[in-house]
């Protein structure tokens, strides 16, 4: 199996890092005709406007969201979770709307433009979870077919909705593989 990450701009050599250290091959998706080879999708943290702006530049954001419609794997973080919500709080930016949540930008405040906290995640098991949240947005509702995976002072940080997953937070900068070997092992059938 091979997973593509999304290499326009942000994260994505990081995530190519975690995915390999879990045993799969990983290719760089700047084209629509490299979609062919993939059989689930990564799009890491960066700066979501940039990204709309890229993939629509680079005849990316239709094949995508027409692919995860398919049932294409989608795993999102930061930047890549707004791409993937349907609703962003005061914003028409261009996005995949592939999941039913609405999220809310740089939703911790600006004068915390990073922090890192230890998350109880039960889907993960009973250690916690150290994550990296980077100018994080956080997810303000969710539809009734998407599971809330993690809260965060009160707010969903991570949730699932069949084979989409999306993380508030960056798991591909701290080593700890479990979120990546969630993905895989349960987005991916
Ligand atoms: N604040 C960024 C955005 O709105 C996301 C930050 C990140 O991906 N680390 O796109």
């Amino acid at each position: 199996m091979r997973v593509g990450v999304l290499a326009l701009q942000g994260a994505f050599r990081e995530h190519q890092k975690a995915l390999a250290a879990c045993g799969v091959e990983t290719e760089q998706i700047r084209k629509p005709e490299q979609l062919a080879k993939i059989s689930a999708l990564v799009i890491p943290g960066g700066e979501s406007t940039t990204m709309g702006k890229l993939l629509m530049e680079f005849n990316l954001l239709e094949p995508i969201k027409e692919l995860g419609k398919q049932g294409m794997p989608v795993f999102g973080t930061c930047a890549g979770m707004i791409l993937l919500a349907k609703g962003i709080a005061g914003s028409t930016q261009p996005r995949l709307g592939l999941m039913d949540i609405t999220v809310e930008r740089n939703a911790f405040g600006r004068q915390v433009d990073s922090f890192e906290a230890e998350l109880d995640v039960p889907v993960l098991g009973e250690e916690p979870f150290r994550a990296v949240f980077i100018r994080a947005p956080y997810i303000l509702s969710v539809e009734k077919s998407v599971e809330a995976l993690t809260s965060f002072g009160g707010k969903i940080i991570f949730a699932r909705q069949g084979r989409f997953l999306a993380a508030a937070f960056h798991p591909e900068l701290t080593g700890d593989l479990r979120v990546h070997r969630y993905f895989l092992e349960n987005c991916i059938s």
